[in-house]
């Protein structure tokens, strides 16, 4: 899952940003609004964290913005202590949930599970494909009831797998929304990844989940 952090301080933004990509997330930060603008325009998001105070146009401007270009991504929007207008005014504005600054990073993760997964019949931090089960809170992985071990990037790649389980993820679709930015597509990285997770998740079970469609990608198929 890929976010958009847009945030101006720098402190809080390294803050933020390095908590999230140790949750395995995929981050970009943007410190503008036109920024912010721009990268949405060139990078596919999962979902956007947006600060309403911001150098030059404010966050509730950006997320107007975003709005009236029809775009759904979830934006979770970050406010100032004690402004209950900004509040008002930014889920008015398009903002599917805020956040009160000072927050803690348990509840800012919590914020980000529920809205990545509204749209989900299931509500819950579990996710199941045949014998293989995932946990989005504790990022724990089971397959036959058998706990296994994986690296931050390979959790990361697996959950975006069982998101879009019988569907052909091409590599394209991984590269945007497993890496951040820094992704180099003159690398065979995702290649690589995918068959470290197929020797951790497969290698032991006849039957194979992660099969490879040529040309084009991968299925995880129940
Ligand atoms: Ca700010």
């Amino acid at each position: 899952m890929r976010i958009l952090l847009v945030e101006d301080e720098r402190k809080i933004a390294n803050f933020i940003e390095r908590g999230l990509k140790e949750e395995h997330y995929a981050v970009d930060v943007a410190s503008n609004g036109e920024k912010a603008i721009f990268m949405n325009d060139v990078n596919p998001y999962d979902l956007i964290i947006l600060d309403i105070i911001l150098p030059g146009r404010d966050g509730l401007s950006v997320c107007k913005e975003l709005r009236d270009k029809k775009i759904d991504t979830p934006i979770l929007m970050l406010t100032a202590r004690g402004n209950t207008g900004d509040k008002v005014s930014g889920l008015d504005s398009g903002a599917d949930d805020y956040l009160t600054k000072p927050f803690s990073f348990e509840e800012l993760l919590a914020r980000i599970r529920a809205l990545l997964r509204r749209n989900r019949i299931n509500k819950t931090t579990i996710i199941k494909a045949a014998d293989l089960e995932i946990d989005q809170l504790t990022h724990k992985v089971k397959r036959a009831g058998k706990e296994i071990a994986l690296t931050s990037k390979e959790y990361a790649l697996l959950e975006y797998f069982m998101l879009h389980v019988n569907q052909v993820v091409t590599r394209t679709m991984i590269s945007e929304h497993v890496w951040n930015e820094d992704f180099d597509s003159f690398t065979n990285v995702i290649d690589v990844y995918v068959n470290h997770l197929r020797n951790k998740i497969d290698s032991d079970f006849k039957n194979k989940l992660i099969h490879t469609i040529r040309g084009t990608g991968y299925i995880l198929k129940e």
